[in-house]
């Protein structure tokens, strides 16, 4: 049996900000009814310590040297739901905010890679892949080909990129300082990108295996501008560089069953779903026709999520007949913006900012669409989320929006969503319109796209099979050497 330790900042049900948590829970999830033995390690951020203390034991606890000074790691356990998870404990750098932005968080998870590094020999597991998330884990693949070679020669390493965008740039000095590395790594090849050490490219360089979270934002990332910087490395490692698209938990995620719901539906009988429109409808305040379709979006306020699309084409989207509904929080301008929106149109646009677990599901369930016109998107959970509650989605062609949902073909009666591919305000319009039209005008076509949105199998067990095969080829004998 494969013994994966899998790395990463966040985890549901522990702690989220977004999408990689999901993941860091359903992956190990799905994995493990696999036969996997697959193990969580994260960091011991002040939230967990907040409501899981009591069921949380000492694994162990040290002094480690961390550059030039020593300092304090702490490792603990404990099992929920059936997965174990272990914590890098360090109040200073996790008593705080999970990411403190800037140096701080650069020190913050150079020290969670180090802390990684030194507890191994401290689990009651050997394991064989380390599976490493995001750049706060990526120099956990270089120190181990550098410092720990010795120590875990047969230890492989996988790296999956969830965001290119955010890649841990830090002052060179900073990294030398804190995790002893000399500066013959400090190169084009190695650490170096534009003037500072990269810990997203530590992990693309040094780990044996590179994935992303869909197939089209891997050749997106290697071939395009969407590799912010990394093409040309990326493009480096060849046939190392492979997407493997995420999934979502369906038992999590099921109208059928969903405890936030007032009514339940399921792709044979949705009249729970009229009820949740209802309910939504009171939620929001919208006075719109009852008949009214409601478009919504449940999304970080950022512009990678193509809110500039929105923001241009906002009046015409009010005025074509569609309610609007908006579950977000994040860049101020758009917060200012969407709170003015639902002051211009009130009754017809709902807004509510913030966090809101139980009203994205309430949302999820009664909105007729969801918009999700982004710039850009490495795979995105909420698509699949709405197309499990019935909601069909509209997104732009790009990442994985691409690769999970099939375009509605009026020739062909095809599809379980709608989708445009130009970034410009006009095209998503033209879609949008499209979209209206069918609910309008052909009720058993939109019967059958909601049909096959809702049958449609978004579980992460073909994608876990994808990732033992990963592990398998790098793991005992099979790894690749550097
Ligand atoms: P990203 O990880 O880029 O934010 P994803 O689509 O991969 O985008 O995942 C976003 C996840 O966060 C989804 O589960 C979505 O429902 C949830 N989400 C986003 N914004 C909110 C919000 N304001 N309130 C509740 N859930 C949200």
């Amino acid at each position: 049996m494969i013994k994966v330790l899998f790395v990463a900042s966040e985890a549901m049900p522990l702690v989220k900000t977004g999408g990689l948590a999901d993941v860091a829970y359903a992956l190990p999830k799905a994995l493990l009814s696999l036969g996997a033995d697959v193990r969580v390690i994260m960091p011991k951020h002040r939230a967990i310590k907040e409501k899981f203390e009591h069921l949380i034991e000492e694994v162990t606890h040290a002094t480690i040297r961390l550059g030039w000074r020593e300092t304090y790691l702490g490792l603990q356990t404990f099992e929920l739901d059936g997965i174990r998870y272990y914590f890098i404990d360090n109040e200073d750098y996790f008593g705080g905010k999970i990411y403190r932005g800037g140096d701080e968080e650069n020190e913050q998870y150079m020290f969670f890679c180090r802390g990684v590094l030194e507890a191994l020999p401290y689990l009651d597991f050997k394991p064989d892949v380390l599976h490493c998330n995001d750049w706060h884990t990526g120099m956990i693949p270089f120190l181990l080909r550098t410092q720990y070679a010795d120590a875990y020669p047969d230890t492989g390493t996988v790296f999956t990129i969830h965001n290119i965008k955010f890649q841990g740039q830090a002052k060179f000095d900073i990294m030398a300082d804190v995790l002893s590395v000399p500066e013959r790594y400090y190169t084009p090849s190695a650490l170096e990108q534009g003037g500072s050490a990269n810990m997203m490219k530590a992990g693309i360089v040094f780990a044996d295996r590179v994935t992303t979270v869909s197939p089209t934002y891997a050749r997106e990332i290697v071939e395009t501008e969407l590799g912010m910087g990394m093409q040309g490395i990326l493009a480096s490692r060849g046939a190392d560089v492979s997407g493997i698209v995420n999934g979502i938990d369906e038992d999590e995620f099921d109208p059928a069953s969903d405890p936030a719901l007032p009514a339940h539906y399921d792709a044979a009988d949705l009249k729970g779903k009229r009820e949740c429109k209802k309910a939504l409808r009171a939620a929001f305040g919208l006075k719109a026709e009852w008949y009214a379709p409601i478009i919504c979006m449940i999304t970080r306020l950022t512009s990678q999520k193509g809110l500039d699309l929105v923001r241009e084409a906002a009046d015409g989207l009010l005025g074509s007949g569609a309610a609007f509904v908006l579950l977000g929080s994040g860049d101020e301008e758009y917060e200012v913006f969407f709170n003015k929106l639902s002051e211009k149109y009130p009754g017809r646009a709902g807004v509510y900012l913030g966090y809101n677990e139980e009203r994205a599901r309430l949302i999820y369930a009664g909105s007729d669409f969801l918009l999700m016109p982004s710039l850009f998107e490495p795979c995105g959970l909420s698509q699949m989320i709405a197309q499990r509650y019935g909601t069909l989605p509209i997104v732009r062609s790009t990442g994985g929006l691409a690769d999970t949902v099939d375009p509605y073909n009026k020739y062909e009666k095809t599809g379980d969503g709608f989708a445009f591919a130009p970034y410009s305000a006009h095209d998503m319009m033209l879609v949008i319109n499209l979209t209206l039209d069918v609910y309008r005008e052909d009720k058993p076509m939109l019967r059958q796209l909601r049909a096959n949105a809702m049958t449609k199998n978004h579980s992460f067990a073909a994608s876990a099979e994808e990732y033992l095969k990963l592990y398998g080829a790098l793991a005992p004998s099979g790894k690749v050497k550097k």
